[in-house]
Formats: C-alpha cells, sequence, structure tokens
C-alpha cells in the first residue's frame, strides 16, 4: 500500500484519531483527509501547470500538513518554508522553484508578494477552501512513482540555496523501512521538534501518519520557554522521539527529564549530527526502558540511510559512536579520490546508492551533475561526508568540504560568506566554526572591511548583521566578528583559513 493510501485507510478506519497537536490546536485523521481533498480540489481546478511546486508557508500548524497532503493529492510537490526563513531568502527559493503557489498558513505581510509571478493564497482564503464543497477527486492525480513528493531548500555553496527534490519512490523507500527495521507501534505518538523545512520532520511526519500515529509538536516558543516545552512534554505521552543529538542535550539539562516525565517513551532516534556517547549514555541511565537508534544520512538520500542501536555494550567498546548499517535496498561504499572502493578501516568519501537517493536539485543541472549519478543502474549521491567501514558498521569522519553543522542546522560556510561578502561593508570575508571540545560552539567571521563612516567596531557589526539578517536565517549568522586590514594567505595564494581556524581555537 501507497503512502497515500494508508493515511487514507486510517482516515475511513479511525476518523477521529488525533493525527497532530501542536498545544490547542488539534487535526484529526478526518479532517487531514477530507481538508487536504478541498484543497486538491482547488488547486487541480486553478493551476496552470501540471506538477509546478507550491510553497507552504508557516511553522507547526495543522494547515500545513494538510497543504501538504493537498498537494500531492493534486499532483504537484510541495516546498516546505518555515518562518525562520527571511523573506530575502523566500523569494530566492520562489525564483529558483518557480514555485506556482504560495500557501501561508500564517499571517505575511501584505505586499511581501508583489511583483512575483507567484499566486498567493492567504490564511483567510486557504480555511475557506478548506471548507468549500469539493468534487470527486480521480486517484490517478495523486503524486507517485518519480515524480517529486516535496522539495526541501538546503544551504547551498554558491550563495543560495538549492532545492532537494524528493520523489514518491525515495519517500515510500525512506517510510517502509522506517516502520519495518524500527520498534515503532501503531498508533504512536511522536515527537515533531524539527519545523517541517528541514528533512529530519519527515522522519517522524510520514512513519507517524502511515501508522495512525499522532505527531506532537514542540514549536519554537516552547523551545524559547523551557516551563512551557516540559509542562507539555509531561503531558505528551510520547512514544518515539525524534530530534537532533542537540536538542537532546538540551533537555537532558533539566535534571527532570527523564523517564518519570516520559514514562511511555520507547525509542530515541537521532539523526543530522553527530550523537555523542556522553549524550546516548546519560538518555539510557535517564529512560531505562527505551532504545537509542543512531541513524545517518542526508536530505538528498531521504532523511536517513543507515541505524545502529546504542546499547550500553555499545557504549563500553566505543568513545566515537557507530552510525551503523545501511538499510537493506541501499548500498554504501568508502571510495578514494578517484572514486575506487576502499577496503575496510580505510577512511574515504561515503557515496550512497539506492531508491532513496533523490533526483537532484531542482533547476540545478550543473549542481545536481556534480554530486549525482548513475551506478550499476541506480542513483547514487556523493556526500561529501568522510567515513569508514569496521566490522561491518559504519563511522562517520566529518566533512570534506566547508559543509557544517550547527546546533543541528546544516550550512555551507561558503554560503555565508558570499551573504557577507555582498555587504557594501564588506571587501572580503572568510567565516570559520569556533568549536567547543569536539562540537562546534558558533560561527565567527573575519572580515576586511571597505570604507565606512562607522567610529565604533561595534556599529559596524550592527550594520552588515542588519544586512545579513534579510538574507540568512538567523542561526546561519555568525555570533562573532573581528576585523583586519587582510586576510592571511598561504604561500599559494589562497585564504589561509587553517590559520585563521587556529586563531579561534578556544
Ligand atoms: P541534512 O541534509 O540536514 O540532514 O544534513 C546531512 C549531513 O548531516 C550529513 O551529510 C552529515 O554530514 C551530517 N549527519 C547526518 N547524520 C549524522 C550522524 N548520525 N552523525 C554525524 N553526522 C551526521
Amino acid at each position: 500500500m501507497s503512502l497515500l493510501q494508508s493515511i487514507q485507510q486510517i482516515s475511513i478506519n479511525h476518523p477521529n484519531r488525533l493525527a497532530f497537536i501542536n498545544r490547542s490546536l488539534v487535526l484529526t485523521y478526518q479532517d487531514l483527509w477530507s481538508r487536504s481533498d478541498h484543497l486538491a480540489s482547488y488547486i487541480q481546478n486553478h493551476a496552470d501547470e501540471q506538477h509546478s511546486p507550491i510553497i507552504v508557508f508557516g511553522h507547526m500548524a495543522p494547515e500545513m500538513i494538510v497543504s501538504f497532503l493537498g498537494s500531492v493529492k493534486a499532483g504537484h510537490p510541495y516546498i516546505p518554508v518555515d518562518i525562520s526563513i527571511p523573506i530575502d531568502r523566500i523569494k530566492k527559493i520562489i525564483e529558483s522553484s518557480k514555485a506556482e503557489y504560495f500557501i501561508a498558513t500564517e499571517e505575511i505581510e501584505d505586499d511581501f508578494l508583489n511583483n512575483y509571478p507567484i499566486k498567493e493564497i492567504k490564511c483567510k482564503e486557504l480555511e475557506q477552501i478548506l471548507q468549500s464543497s469539493i468534487e470527486m477527486l480521480p486517484k490517478d492525480n495523486w503524486v507517485s512513482g518519480e515524480d517529486s513528493f516535496y522539495i526541501i531548500y538546503t544551504s547551498g555553496s554558491t550563495g543560495n540555496p538549492k532545492g532537494v527534490q524528493i520523489t514518491a519512490n525515495n519517500l515510500q523507500s525512506f517510510v517502509d523501512w522506517m516502520v519495518t527495521d524500527f520498534p515503532i507501534n501503531n498508533q504512536g505518538v511522536f515527537l515533531n521538534q524539527a519545523p517541517f523545512s528541514f528533512d529530519l520532520s519527515v522522519m517522524d511526519l510520514y512513519p507517524a501518519l502511515s501508522t495512525g500515529g499522532t505527531l506532537f509538536a514542540v514549536t519554537k516558543d516552547m523551545i524559547a520557554n523551557p516551563k512551557i516545552l516540559f509542562d507539555e512534554l509531561s503531558f505528551s505521552n510520547i512514544n518515539v522521539w525524534t530530534s537532533t543529538p542537540s536538542f537532546a542535550q538540551m533537555c537532558l539539562m533539566e535534571p527532570t527529564f527523564s523517564n518519570n516525565m516520559l514514562p511511555a517513551l520507547e525509542v530515541f532516534l537521532f539523526c543530522g549530527e553527530v550523537l555523542s556517547t556522553e549524550t546516548a549514555r546519560q538518555l539510557l541511565e535517564r529512560f531505562p526502558k527505551a532504545k537509542v537508534f543512531n541513524l545517518y544520512g542526508p536530505t538528498e538520500a531521504t532523511v536517513a540511510v543507515t541505524m545502529v542501536e546504542i546499547t550500553k555494550e555499545t557504549l563500553e567498546t566505543h568513545s566515537v559512536l557507530p552510525i551503523g548499517r545501511t538499510k537493506s535496498d541501499t548500498q554504501l561504499l568508502i571510495v578514494d579520490e578517484s572514486g575506487n572502493p576502499l577496503p575496510d578501516g580505510e577512511k574515504g568519501e561515503m557515496i550512497i546508492i539506492g531508491p532513496s537517493v533523490s533526483r537532484g536539485y531542482l533547476r540545478e543541472k550543473i549542481l545536481t551533475d556534480k554530486s549525482f549519478f548513475i551506478r550499476d543502474g541506480e542513483r547514487a549521491y556523493r556526500t561529501g561526508d568522510a567515513g569508514y567501514f569496521k566490522n561491518g558498521l559504519l563511522y562517520y569522519q566529518g566533512r570534506l568540504d566547508f559543509q557544517i553543522k550547527l546546533h543541528g542546522y546544516r550550512m555551507e560556510l561558503e554560503e555565508i560568506e558570499n551573504n557577507i561578502g555582498k555587504s557594501q561593508y564588506v571587501e572580503a570575508c572568510v567565516v570559520v566554526p569556533v568549536y567547543r571540545g569536539d562540537k562546534i560552539d558558533y560561527l565567527k567571521t573575519f572580515i576586511v572591511p571597505s570604507e565606512h563612516s562607522f567610529e565604533k567596531e561595534y556599529q559596524l557589526t550592527a550594520a552588515i548583521k542588519k544586512e545579513l539578517s534579510k538574507q540568512l536565517p538567523a542561526y546561519m549568522i555568525p555570533r562573532k566578528f573581528s576585523y583586519l586590514d587582510q586576510l592571511p594567505m598561504t604561500p599559494n595564494g589562497k585564504v589561509d583559513r587553517k590559520k585563521l581556524s587556529a586563531e579561534v581555537m578556544v
């Protein structure tokens, strides 16, 4: 049964079961199905182009999930865009995706899309559409097979975000793996920590919806107010915890975050960044009945492709945790710089081959050809991640390029540099990560300023930050700014990043 058919079946058999909870906002399976039918009907009757992408803007609103399903039932992929993304970046996404609709589930500035060739459905209009009377929708309009189901925009080294296209087949392969190989029971309650514009959210969204589960959303307001967060969590009855390790680490700072607060918790699923032995150890101590899994994968291969359970024995025998074994329909090779497979124990680039590998970046042929290729008839992706196999288990060894993870967020240092470089006050710049232990704590930028009239450096910093906030989400803006007369150079004339990185070692 396809993913959409499973959700439809649940809406028929268990119409009143809750699909989604965001504090007082709830959505039943019946409402999810019928409201998304209304939207699909509207899109089918009004869209000019078949398969044109549909942007869904908001922050963990039930209408976002309704709009996702409404889009794919009408045969269109959706692009989730969280409210943390600044307007100029959203405009870049609109331009590069050529999306036909912008569905707003949150209020937005009135004139923000003026002059953009996109049809806007604002909150009020969306509500009217979701309640309208509908025509029956023919099933064969559903997104299926090699059609794109969703497109997630990630940081791109060229200075612009790039849209990873995930097909219905990609997603099906991922969801089938999740519900088969993990101890996920039907009708479980899943933590939904990542906003929908990050692919980690797919790890809870579709495994939950295809098994009749309930998503329990943690919004940015809850994260900003730990008292509310932990009060809400203690009533959540969560069974499956999906988050970045950073989020779990933050929760562990609260002494009452334990089995007493979440007695129904059975499984922790982590992905997106390094899971430290310390975080895993504390979780196993505080949640003795729960299992902890480490998963690995990039957005380009649909969330995750490897997994391993981290037990007490794993912690006794490892100082660095493995990322596990690949799902059965997928192959992961370690290759050298010429693309030749390396034997066990040798470090090289990880290549993912299999049915969950994306068909590439939307309208970005050059970028797509650089990272994606066909191997033995299957799609393959060069991850840019280094790793090695030992005794059948895979170990992550960091990046081969300038992509980093900061507090769970993926970003390209080059994209940040590109945007800082556009400032009228900047002549040249470099961004370096500042580590605390083996984890990135924050970003620092070294800037050669162009002529300006500010008396103090902090005024200059404030002016550059103000410009940047229009281009980049807050989590991509460096915390510290430092000014130089010129950037240090290596003997072969490149910017000496190593020297600057060494300066920020703490
Ligand atoms: P994203 O596309 O945001 O999911 O980020 C993908 C990148 O996150 C990968 O290419 C890795 O560099 C990193 N990553 C994902 N999972 C893990 C993991 N379990 N351990 C270490 N790094 C990870």
